[in-house]
C-alpha cells in the first residue's frame, strides 16, 4: 500500500509521530529519503506537498494520504475521509480590519476578499464576494489596500490580532485526516491508526477505594463501567476505568473527595475494538 505524507510544514512531524506510535515508522530509523518502506506492515511512504495529497489519492497515484481537511475540501477531491487524526486543528475564518463596519458574514456582500481558498470561500460564504487571488501573507492584503476582508486559516488567533484584523466567524473546522481512494482496501491500515488516535484521547485511571464509595465513584466515571477488583484489605476495592483525557483534571479531585486513594493515571498505547 502506498501512503502519502506531507514532506514539510506543520503536518509533517505529527504525521510521522502517528506512524511511529502505530509501529509503522521507517524500516531504517531516521530515514530521510522521500520514499521509504515502513516497519511491520507492507506500507510504502511517499513524502510530497500536503496540498498535492488530495489529488494524488484521487488519481490513484497513492492509496492513502494524510493531509488537512481544508486542502481536501478546497480541491474538491473525490476521496473518502476515513479518520480525523486529532492534530493540525485550525479553522477557516473570515476576518476584516478592526475598524471595518462589517459584523457578520452577510455584511461582506460585494466586498473584495483575499484568500488562498477561493473554492471554499465561494461555497461557504452566504453572499457573493469578489475574490482576490494571493499566494501568501493573506493577512496583509487589507493593509495593502488589496482587499476589504480575508478568508484564512486561524489556530490561536494571534496572527489576526497582530495584523489588526477581527474575525467574523468560522467557515470550516479543519484538522489532519486520513484519506483513501478505496475505503475497503484502506480499512486495515485505518484501523491501525484509529487504535492510536483513540488511545491518545483516553487515560487509564486506577485507584483504591472503600467498597462503600463505589456507587459515587461509578457515577463520576459514567457512562464507562469500571472494572472492580477486591483488595486484600477488607472492605477495599481497586477500580480501573478508561476516561477521556480532557476529563482527567476535573475528575481527579472529585475521585479523591469520593474516597479514592493511590490514584494512578496512565497513558494508553492502543485501543482496538
Ligand atoms: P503547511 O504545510 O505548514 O502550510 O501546513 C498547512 C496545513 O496545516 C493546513 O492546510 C492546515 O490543514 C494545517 N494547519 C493547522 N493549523 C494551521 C494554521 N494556523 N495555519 C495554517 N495551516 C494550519
Amino acid at each position: 500500500m502506498k501512503l502519502a505524507l506531507p514532506a514539510k510544514g506543520r503536518l509533517r512531524d505529527p504525521a510521522f509521530r502517528l506512524l511511529e506510535d502505530a509501529g509503522l515508522g521507517p524500516e531504517q530509523p531516521g530515514d530521510r529519503a522521500l520514499a521509504f518502506p515502513c516497519r511491520n506492515a507492507p506500507v510504502e511512504v511517499l513524502l510530497v506537498r500536503a496540498a498535492d495529497i488530495p489529488e494524488y489519492v484521487q488519481d490513484g497515484v497513492v492509496d492513502c494520504g494524510i493531509t488537512g481537511i481544508d486542502l481536501v475540501r478546497e480541491r474538491k477531491a473525490q476521496v473518502q475521509e476515513l479518520l480525523a487524526l486529532g492534530f493540525g486543528s485550525c479553522r477557516l475564518e473570515a476576518a476584516v480590519p478592526q475598524e471595518s463596519a462589517a459584523r457578520k458574514f452577510e455584511d461582506l456582500a460585494g466586498a473584495s476578499v483575499a484568500t488562498v481558498y477561493p473554492h471554499l470561500t465561494s461555497e461557504l460564504l452566504p453572499v457573493d464576494v469578489t475574490l482576490v487571488d494571493v499566494t501568501g501573507s493573506v493577512e496583509l492584503a487589507p493593509r495593502l489596500g488589496l482587499a476589504d476582508a480575508i478568508v484564512d486559516l486561524v489556530s490561536s488567533g494571534n496572527t489576526l490580532r497582530t495584523n489588526g484584523l477581527r474575525s467574523l466567524g468560522v467557515l470550516l473546522e479543519s484538522e489532519a485526516v486520513l484519506i483513501a481512494g478505496d475505503e475497503e482496501a484502506a480499512r486495515p491500515f485505518a484501523a491501525m491508526l484509529r487504535a492510536v488516535v483513540e488511545a491518545r484521547r483516553h487515560r487509564y485511571v486506577m485507584l483504591n477505594a472503600p467498597a462503600a464509595s463505589l456507587e459515587r465513584i461509578g457515577e463520576l466515571l459514567a457512562p464507562r463501567v469500571p472494572s472492580v477488583l477486591p483488595l486484600a484489605d477488607d472492605g477495599m476495592v481497586a477500580v480501573h476505568a478508561l476516561v477521556p483525557s480532557a476529563d482527567v483534571w476535573r475528575l481527579l479531585p472529585e475521585l479523591e473527595a469520593a474516597g479514592g486513594s493511590s490514584i494512578l493515571i496512565v497513558p494508553v498505547e492502543r485501543m482496538a475494538a
